[in-house]
């Protein structure tokens, strides 16, 4: 299974950064793009540059209902309408509206955890009590292990590791961690893939200098 950061507060060179995550995941059977940041257009820039065609993404999954992660859906769907989208249950209806119109295929609202396709799970969804911010979480089930995708982790990292455990342990951890300082939880983990909105990047990596990674827009990984 191979991981591309598409867009995220960092670039690569060559690459535009932007407030916001979206993350490419192609298996032996699907291509799935993990939200859309909020420019669709430096979404597509940046695609195009990593030589990715949003024509051969199959499915969109949407982690929550932030700008930064939803804000270049319209610009993608208008480049490729035909995809399965993922988003929580918990979405604006009028949005989950709007989308299904759009699209060619189906949406579903995610509550609990289950497969979205062949090795690729979510946690369902999550929310840290009284924030009101429901989001999910992505499982990837890789040769290497088992590996957590998170968009900006709001529920925060105890709910959704404790989640992600249903499917089995977890070696690894992509994405936004926001403000988390559960730094215990990255004990048994092989990697820490740190980005977009994660607050506490200079602790994580001082306490696990060898798990660490900086992603960034272009950062790719065969995991
Ligand atoms: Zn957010
Ligand atoms: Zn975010």
């Amino acid at each position: 299974m191979k991981l591309t950061i598409v867009y995220d507060n960092d670039a690569g060179e060559g690459l535009k950064c932007g407030w916001g995550f979206a993350c490419l995941i192609e298996t032996e059977s699907n291509n799935i793009l993990f939200d859309t940041g909020w420019d669709g257009h430096l979404l597509l820039e940046n695609m195009e540059k990593l030589a990715i065609d949003p024509q051969n993404i199959d499915t969109l999954v949407l982690s929550h209902q932030h700008w930064d992660h939803i804000g270049g859906v319209t610009t993608f769907l208008n480049i490729n309408p035909d995809v399965d989208v993922y988003v929580p249950s918990g979405f604006s209806p009028r949005l989950k509206k709007e989308i299904t119109s759009r699209i060619k295929r189906k949406l579903y609202g995610v509550a609990s955890p289950q497969e979205i396709c062949d090795k690729i799970y979510t946690t369902g969804e999550l929310e840290k009590k009284g924030t009101g911010i429901k989001e999910h979480s992505l499982i990837l089930e890789c040769d290497s292990g088992n590996y957590v995708l998170t968009g900006c982790a709001h529920p925060g990292l105890l709910l959704i590791l404790e989640a992600a455990s249903s499917f089995g342990k977890m070696d690894g951890i992509i994405g936004g961690l926001h403000d988390s300082q559960e730094y215990g939880s990255f004990k048994d983990m092989q990697l820490i893939g740190a980005g977009h909105c994660t607050s506490h990047k200079d602790v994580i990596r001082k306490m696990y200098p060898e798990k660490f990674r900086k992603i960034f827009a272009g950062y790719s990984i065969e995991l």
